[in-house]
């Protein structure tokens, strides 16, 4: 046998490629919504000493529940959340892949609403569930009554929806989120990846009042901590028993257990250049404005600009000057990561230099 074609793989799979957005070593990445700024140096050396700790345990298996963990997300989150509401996993992507496993599955249909997060539709089709996104309006803008007629007419068991989405920015109000859950009798996810970028309230607190919802968060982002995969949800103590069900035994490593820690231990310095972020990602749709483009409003670390004639040409010409965006298929338009102030003035020079 020489090639996966070969093999007896499920027969869904056959042809499937593995999905993953390019990896490149250029000078200015901007292409998977990072942090793009590094750990500061007290916060390394508070997770090296945490790792060190780990480190000589480590002949022994974590605890398989991460109580200490889970404490501390509980702590940082706030909202009264109490420990047992809380679930990790490695990275939000984790999270998401054990909740359709609990929840999804043959015969059961989750619901989305795109052009949203290109993995939804993967995990469905790993854990054997029906998939439909329903496309948003022209703005990408949902409102509550066109969340709930799409909610009546498909009868989903799974409702995504990505609060601000990726990959276009979009704000979700909380009378969207709220007229989506009275509309199912099935779970509701919010994915708040960008949550921390974002200056509208968050669906945590609607948490005590609707036991079937899920609010999924990560550390991936605004928390500069996409290298040590840590996503994490906050829902009903019922729904992290259902997680529980599903994880495989001590997922998350000791290292893993150990690193997040110290990072929550300085959760203000992981989450200092928020602010810093957010005034990049305006800058870049102030100057696409003004060069007559046209950028979509956004709530997270990116910006989805819209009025190119050639987004494919544009990727390619910035990729030759060090500069990686992402194409994420959406016609006449790419996807921008506002990055340093540093990142984002050599971005913006290319983009008019290539414009003119
Ligand atoms: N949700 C959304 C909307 C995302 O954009 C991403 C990362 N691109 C994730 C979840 C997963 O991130 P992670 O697994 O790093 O937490």
């Amino acid at each position: 046998m020489s090639s996966l074609e070969d093999l007896p793989i499920r027969d869904d799979l056959r042809g499937q490629k593995p999905y993953g957005a390019p990896q490149l070593d250029v000078p200015v990445s901007l292409n998977v919504n990072e942090n793009t700024h590094g750990i500061p140096e007290q916060v390394a050396l508070t997770i090296v000493e945490k790792l060190a700790g780990a480190v000589v345990g480590l002949n022994r298996y974590p605890d398989r529940e991460f109580v200490a963990l889970r404490e501390a997300l509980a702590q940082f989150l706030g909202f009264g959340l109490h420990s047992s509401q809380i679930w990790a996993a490695n990275g939000s992507n984790e999270i998401l892949q054990q909740f359709f496993t609990a929840f999804g599955g043959p015969g059961k249909k989750a619901l989305s609403f795109g052009p949203t997060y290109s993995m939804y539709p993967n995990i469905a089709r790993i854990t054997l569930t029906d998939y439909v996104e329903v496309p948003r309006p022209e703005n990408f803008e949902l409102s509550p009554e066109f969340v709930a007629q799409e909610i009546a007419n498909n009868k989903p068991d799974i409702v995504l929806i990505c609060a601000p989405n990726n990959p276009t920015g979009t704000a979700v109000e909380l009378d969207t989120i709220r007229s989506a859950y009275s509309a199912m009798e099935g779970m509701l996810l919010v994915d708040e990846a960008y949550a921390e970028f974002s200056d509208g309230p968050s669906s945590l607190e609607l948490l005590p009042d609707m036991e079937r919802l899920v609010v999924s968060r990560t550390m991936s982002k605004a928390f500069a901590f996409a290298g040590a995969r840590v996503g994490y949800l906050a829902s009903s103590a019922a729904v992290v028993d259902a997680m529980r069900i599903v994880r495989l035994p001590y997922h998350l490593s000791a290292l893993t257990q150990a690193a997040a820690l110290a990072a929550l231990e300085h959760s203000a310095l992981m989450l200092a250049n928020v602010e810093l972020i957010k005034t990049q990602r305006d800058r870049i749709v102030g100057a696409c404005r003004d060069w007559g483009l046209t950028p979509y409003p956004s709530d997270a670390n990116f910006v989805l600009v819209g009025g190119f004639k050639n987004p494919e040409a544009l990727f390619e010409a910035l990729l030759a000057k060090g500069v990686l965006v992402r194409n994420v298929g959406i016609p006449g338009t790419l996807r921008i990561t506002a990055g340093t102030e540093a990142e984002t003035t050599k971005l913006l020079a290319e983009i008019a230099l290539l414009l003119d």
